[in-house]
């Protein structure tokens, strides 16, 4: 094998290279370096880490929850240790600032230390059955063998909400972070191993999806596939999925609306809708990309909001100046740019950006600046569909009844915000709005004990929260009869 290549598939308790000796050359988006050349899986390496995975169930689901609580907070005691080394990973992997590789961490520590509560903190239900000869119980068992596929945009965070309640239900499991981004897992997965997680228990496979996820998730051996990603991929998923019974958990893309009122606070709407569509440079599933807001206020809103997003400093993220990083790759970037250029071609009106920086410095990362697109409907792709890039579209209402129409009016349904001051208008529109999260009078927020995910297209699970768990477990029913005779039946 050549030098410097990370034997970054871990099987078994140990660092492998490919079974066929294939690598790949991870960027820095910030500017096309490259940042590591790691092992890239194929078919026969997936399919060892997921009989590694199976022959460690056994043993590791039964044990004591107490451990496995344990074992969550010391991983989290140990990303704490290496806190300002793995964000400077996450930066230069995904081009994201540092501050908010930093704040993923604290994120990802508090899922650890969440998910270690509530699972040492679960008991049995009793059933009354009417008779007291009947110890009726419905006991949590863990699900069994789990894939998890993350993808690029969140990739540290993404993939531990689904290690760390796997891991605290007593599942074993494969890892499959994005071809794209996948040091910040690594990183994690020495941290796990460091804290005495046992060999098969968490196993790592690096790899395209279409050729290595698609045969983790076709592989009868498997009892769940929890997946992160497009509402496309995940379609297919669950498609490949299903002659194996496997449950699979879904949480997939969005389009989501962020409805101002004329009575919102003024100077907080601003910075919300900018932060909510610009931070991570629109790189985030629930991205307020769509600005819909009441036609009173909207010429001003839209003025203001332009003027903001035209002082956003993008730069690399390692840059403690830098605001927002780079798209995280050349072909993410041209679907970000053809997106602008379908926009302009269906008559939106084109407000700021909609071009490549200038700035020689930014020449070599793949850099798009904040973009948007005024007197935008819904006949427009540009509204409908996710471009999961720096584009802001604006709608305009002018009755509550139509603001929630057009809220609404998505196949996906991830999140939502309302801004009003008005306290009983927020309550009904945050409960008519069809979306897995609304935020009223905030944006993009987000805590490890509320469940987390989509309606519609957005996708089927939860993760988070006490669901978030319950989805790596199986309900069991014990019947016992304490004084058995017979039924007398024959
Ligand atoms: P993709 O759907 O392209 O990929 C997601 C993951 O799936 C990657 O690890 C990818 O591997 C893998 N994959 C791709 N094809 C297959 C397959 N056939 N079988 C198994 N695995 C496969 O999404 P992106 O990485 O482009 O991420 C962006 C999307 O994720 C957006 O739609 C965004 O909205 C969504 N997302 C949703 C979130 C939510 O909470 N609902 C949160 C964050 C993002 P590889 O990249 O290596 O090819």
């Amino acid at each position: 094998m050549s030098d410097g290549v990370q034997p970054a598939l871990f099987i078994d308790g140990t660092w492998r290279h490919a079974a066929d000796g294939a690598t790949r050359e991870v960027i820095n988006p910030a500017d096309g370096s490259v940042v590591a050349v790691v092992a890239e899986a194929g078919p026969a390496d997936a399919a060892a880490a997921v009989s590694a995975a199976r022959a460690a169930f056994p043993s590791w689901s039964a044990t004591a929850v107490a451990e496995r609580a344990e074992m969550c907070n010391r991983i989290a005691d140990l990303l704490l240790r290496d806190r300002d080394e793995i964000a400077r990973i996450e930066t230069l992997d995904t081009g994201k600032t540092l501050r908010e590789s930093q704040i993923d961490i604290d994120d990802v520590v508090s899922v650890f230390r969440f998910y270690a509560r509530l699972a040492a903190v679960q008991s049995d239900r009793l059933v009354d059955v009417g008779n007291p000869a009947i110890v009726s119980r419905v006991v949590r068992e863990p699900i069994g063998v789990c894939v998890l596929i993350a993808p690029w945009n969140y990739p540290l965070l993404q993939i531990v909400w689904k290690i760390a309640p796997a891991l605290a239900a007593g599942c074993t499991m494969v890892a499959k972070p994005s071809e794209v981004t996948p040091l910040s897992t690594i990183a994690l997965v020495r941290l796990a191993h460091e804290a005495g997680v046992p060999a098969g228990v968490l196993n790592l496979i690096q790899g395209s999806g279409a050729a290595v996820g698609a045969a983790l998730v076709d592989n009868a051996d498997v009892d769940m596939v929890s997946f992160t990603g497009g509402a496309s991929t995940g379609a297919s998923i669950a498609a490949a999925a299903a002659p194996h019974v496997s449950r699979v958990a879904l949480e997939l893309g969005g389009k989501n609306p962020h409805l101002v009122f004329a009575d919102a606070d003024w100077d907080s709407a601003v910075d919300a809708v900018v932060t909510g569509v610009f931070l991570h440079s629109g790189q985030v599933c629930s991205s307020g990309t769509r600005l819909i807001v009441e036609e009173s206020i909207a010429d001003d809103l839209v003025a203001a909001v332009v003027a903001r997003a035209e002082k956003i400093r993008f730069g690399n993220g390692l840059d403690p100046a830098s605001q927002t990083g780079p798209l995280v790759s050349t072909a993410h970037r041209d679907k970000v740019e053809a997106y602008v250029a379908l926009g302009i071609s269906e008559g939106a009106v084109l407000m700021t950006g909609g071009q490549r920086p200038t700035d020689p410095a930014l020449a070599a990362g793949y850099f798009y600046p904040p973009t948007v697109f005024d007197r935008c409907d819904r006949g427009m792709r540009i509204v409908t569909e996710e471009t999961f890039g720096p584009i802001l579209t604006v709608e305009r209402f002018t009755s509550e009844e139509q603001a929630i129409e057009l809220g609404n009016d998505t196949t996906y349904g991830l999140a939502a915000g309302v801004r009003t001051g008005d306290t009983a208008r927020a309550e009904r529109v945050a409960r008519a709005l069809r979306h897995g999260t609304v935020w009223v009078n905030d944006f993009g927020v987000y805590t490890a004990a509320a469940e987390w995910g989509g309606f519609g297209r957005s996708g089927n699970g939860r993760e988070l929260g006490p669901t978030g768990l319950a989805e790596y477990q199986e309900l069991k029913h014990i019947w016992t009869n304490t004084a058995p005779g017979e039924v007398g039946w024959f």
